[in-house]
């Protein structure tokens, strides 16, 4: 798939200036020559280890999902909510930005990113290239301007204030696993996608 050009071969994404590529030791990021742009990086995780996260993240999300995070009380009868439960009571309270804010930060970006890296990196642990795989990671490479956390946690802390007229958090499951679920991501949104292209499948398997 990948040229030997595209394999000894790295341009600058910023000046366009062409290096040579050279193997990194873990951590390791090159440079520019001419501008100082940031290269290529070899990751401290490698993509087995950010496997384990995704699916420890899944797990978490599914339990942050599962139990209540919120007490509603709306005349005088007292529910408890999930994520989902608060966000539809949000909307139906006339907070529809509100409502929508929620729903893409806390819920929609979080499991989209995480099912797609988790199909990604168990084509790349199976050394596999299924026909999703460039599409999805692309899609996956265009949405991470929009998705790092600082946007993730604003838009949790600007629910949270709203939500708090209406409603008290429970400090059960579900909230431990947010918190856990944010620690989570923010390992996992740092992990540079584009070395995952550069993993070709290997004939005989690990190496
Ligand atoms: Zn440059």
């Amino acid at each position: 798939m990948t040229t030997v050009a595209e394999a000894t071969l790295a341009a600058c994404p910023e000046c366009d200036e062409l290096h040579i590529r050279r193997p990194l030791r873990a951590g390791q990021r090159a440079q520019c020559r001419q501008c100082g742009a940031t290269l290529y990086r070899e990751p401290r995780r490698r993509s087995d280890h950010m496997l384990a996260v995704v699916t420890a993240a899944l797990v978490v999300f599914a339990l942050a999902n599962t139990f209540p995070i919120l007490v509603l009380q709306a005349r005088g009868v007292t529910n408890e909510a999930t994520l989902l439960g608060s966000v539809a009571a949000l909307w139906t309270e006339g907070q529809p930005l509100a409502a929508a804010l929620v729903f893409v930060t806390a819920w929609l970006f979080p499991l989209f990113d995480l099912l797609a890296l988790f199909l990604i990196l168990l084509a790349v642990r199976m050394d596999r290239r299924p026909s999703f795989f460039a599409p999805l990671l692309r899609t996956l490479q265009a949405l991470r301007p929009w998705g790092m956390i600082e946007v993730l946690m604003l838009g949790v802390l600007v629910s949270l204030i709203k939500l708090s007229r209406m409603a008290d958090v429970v400090p059960g499951v579900a909230l431990w696993a947010f918190i856990a679920l944010t620690a989570l991501l923010a390992v996992i949104l740092s992990y540079d996608l584009r070395v995952l292209w550069r993993s070709e499948p290997r004939p005989g398997g690990t190496p």
